[in-house]
């Protein structure tokens, strides 16, 4: 039950397609990421930083191999597969129900625990603000709440599931620059030794990051630099 423990992800030849007959998005690429590290993953706008994140989550149609730590994707169900991440959408749809549902799909926290994660991210003052605060219902796609809030959320669910890789789709998108040092420390702090890919169209949310992805029409290339970009 301890797989993954380290999260190297290695990706070999993969093809995405949004319809069977449409164009590849990604054309056979392939790439590593040690576990632990922490990926930057730039294109342009459309290039398919999304439609990658999605491909690893086994949410799009794909042709080729991803393995995490060894296993093959097509040997575990997609369950435990999609249990491995954590995921910070670029746009977020928040599942009808409670804030506390939300954080905690299992219900296997306490409300202290619910509260110093929340408080951890930056929520704690957000959540308080709604009647019943932990039990208020959130519905129709949570949008009670703006996009870089339910971002938080998503971050905050991560931190509870206790992911071993987190996915994160431009985040510096929706956050200000104070909530972006928050995001920052918390993923220094409760996602140090996990694996991060972390998409952006600049370079500058990108610094604290050991190696790079670009795409540009449908491959990809590798940097273990930021001056190589
Ligand atoms: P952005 O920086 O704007 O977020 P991106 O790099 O994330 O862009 P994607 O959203 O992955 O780009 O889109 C890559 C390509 O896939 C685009 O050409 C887009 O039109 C196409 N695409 C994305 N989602 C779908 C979908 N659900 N169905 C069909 N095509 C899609
Ligand atoms: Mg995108």
């Amino acid at each position: 039950d301890c797989w993954p423990n380290r999260g190297q992800m290695d990706v070999q030849g993969l093809t995405v397609k949004y319809t069977e007959a449409g164009r590849a998005v990604l054309s056979d690429i392939s790439f590593s990421v040690d576990g632990g590290q922490s990926i930057g993953l730039l294109g342009r706008t459309g290039s398919g930083k999304s439609t990658l994140l999605s491909a690893l989550l086994r949410l799009a149609s794909t042709d080729g191999e991803i393995l995490i730590d060894g296993v093959s994707w097509s040997s575990v169900s997609l369950h435990t597969w999609r249990k491995a991440f954590g995921v910070v959408p670029q746009k977020v749809f928040i599942l009808t129900g409670t804030f506390r549902m939300n954080l905690d799909p299992h219900g296997r926290y306490s409300d202290e625990e619910l509260w110093r994660v929340a408080e951890e991210v930056g929520l704690k003052s957000v959540i308080e603000q709604f009647p019943d605060k932990l039990d208020f219902q959130l519905e129709d796609g949570g949008n009670v709440l703006s996009n870089g809030h339910k971002q938080l959320l998503c971050l905050a669910r991560s931190i509870l599931s206790k992911a071993r890789i987190l996915l994160l789709d431009e985040p510096s998108a929706y956050l200000d620059p104070i909530t972006l040092q928050v995001l920052r420390k918390t993923l220094k702090h409760a996602f140090s030794g996990c694996t991060v890919i972390l998409s952006e169209h600049r370079v500058e949310p990108l610094l604290e990051c050991q190696s790079f992805l670009m795409i540009e029409g449908s491959s990809m290339k590798s940097y273990d630099s930021i001056q190589k970009l």
